[in-house]
């Protein structure tokens, strides 16, 4: 058990580095975000220290390695050269190898393959002809980068041999992983904590909302039946202990009309659909993260009320935007805003998220619901 005032290092330094360092220092923790050149807006007033350079930088590794009782990560884009160098020390947490196979979709899909659970199908993809074997095989399909791809970013939907070729033309030098196209009905994601000694907590799954390919809404309890609740519930627990997991994990899954559960894949870090749990569960994700790899016990993932999260992206809301903040806005007093400090700089940012809390499912999608509309309407004062 790592001992009060150890210092945990971060790999990124955004919100999820952000949203653990709170959860860490509330235990007595010290935080060092590493940002490894990416934006360090939502942990420069938030972490004990940043270091502000790349991922290739040798002294700042070095700072890491000497500073820091243990590391996790806030992604999973992380370079196999990097995942190396702490395997002597076996400081991370989780562990490279769990960060690896999440880090790389082909190495992912045949790690799952392995335990013998159901996942979307898929082939491996390096050449023309693969990809027009594939499409052939699979029909339907969407073909990712096996590495660095997130939020829609490296996909390209295959419904035709024109399809293949700009996929070709598009992909650079990465491998593919193609996968079937799935007509699910519900996308719904569990996050399981496991420590060192195997002791784990399952959340209760949340339903996700996608609104151009990144995650705009996060329904919990999600509304599918209890026996498929359960079953995804089996599924997290099952992939935490086949990667003899240390930390939070987070599994995205399809559920189909006919009840079949399919993996999409898993991330070795806290997740986005997971933020309801700062307000809504006896303990957060970003807690029992902490939890975990400082080697303290777990605690209860228990779900306090019907919640649901919704994001605010910089395309349709801004911080600030006057009156943002006010209870009236979003209908309900039972919200909680988390903003993150981020600095808007082009694209769609993640800028923060509101979670709705109601003592019925129906009442909190009724908030929910309706600040949502407001937001469509809505222009950013950016
Ligand atoms: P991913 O980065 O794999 O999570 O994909 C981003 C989003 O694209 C998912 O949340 C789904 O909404 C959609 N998607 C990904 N893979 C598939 C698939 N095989 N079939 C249907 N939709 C998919």
């Amino acid at each position: 058990m790592l001992k009060h005032g150890s210092t945990i290092g971060f790999l990124g330094a955004g919100q999820l580095a952000r949203m653990t360092s709170h959860a860490a220092q509330s235990l007595g923790y010290k935080t060092l975000c590493w940002s490894g050149g990416g934006d360090a807006s939502p942990t420069r007033h938030v972490a004990g220290d940043v270091i502000e350079k790349p991922f290739t930088d040798a002294s700042a590794l070095q700072q890491m390695l000497d500073r820091c009782d243990v590391i996790t990560v806030e992604t999973e884009n992380i370079a196999i050269e990097l995942l190396e160098k702490f395997v002597g020390k076996d400081i991370l947490r989780p562990r490279s190898q769990a960060v690896r196979i999440a880090g790389d979709r082909r190495l992912e899909r045949e790690f799952i393959a392995k335990t013998g659970l159901e996942q979307t199908s898929f082939r491996v993809v390096n050449t023309a002809e693969d990809l027009e074997a594939a499409y052939e095989a699979l029909g339907d399909c969407v073909a990712k980068t096996a590495r660095e791809g997130y939020d829609g970013k490296g996909q390209w939907r295959i419904r035709s041999k024109a399809d293949c070729a700009t996929c070709l033309s598009e992909r650079g030098k990465h491998e593919l992983v193609v996968e079937k196209f799935i007509t699910f009905e519900r996308e719904v994601s569990v996050l399981v904590a496991r420590s060192a000694t195997g002791e784990t907590v399952v959340y209760d799954p949340a339903e996700n909302i996608h609104r151009h390919h990144v995650l705009d809404a996060s329904i919990v309890p999600a509304r599918v039946q209890p026996d498929v609740l359960e079953r995804i519930k089996h599924i997290g627990q099952t992939l935490a202990e086949e990667l003899d997991y240390i930390g939070l994990l987070a599994v995205e899954t399809f559920v189909t009309e006919d009840g079949q559960v399919l993996i999409n894949e898993l991330a070795p870090r806290p997740h986005n659909s997971g933020h309801h749990t700062i307000n809504a569960c006896v303990g957060s994700q970003f807690e029992n993260h902490v939890r975990a790899i400082t080697g303290l016990p777990l605690i209860s993932p228990e779900l306090l009320k019907p919640t649901v999260m919704v994001n605010l992206l910089s395309d349709q809301w801004s911080p600030s935007d006057p009156g943002i903040l006010s209870a009236e806005r979003t209908g309900s007093q039972k919200t909680a805003w988390h903003l993150y400090e981020k600095e808007w700089i082009k694209g769609r940012r993640k800028l923060g998220h509101v979670t709705f809390l109601a003592d019925t499912q129906e009442d909190v999608l009724k908030d929910a619901n309706q600040f949502r509309q407001w937001l469509g309407t809505h222009s950013p004062t950016h």
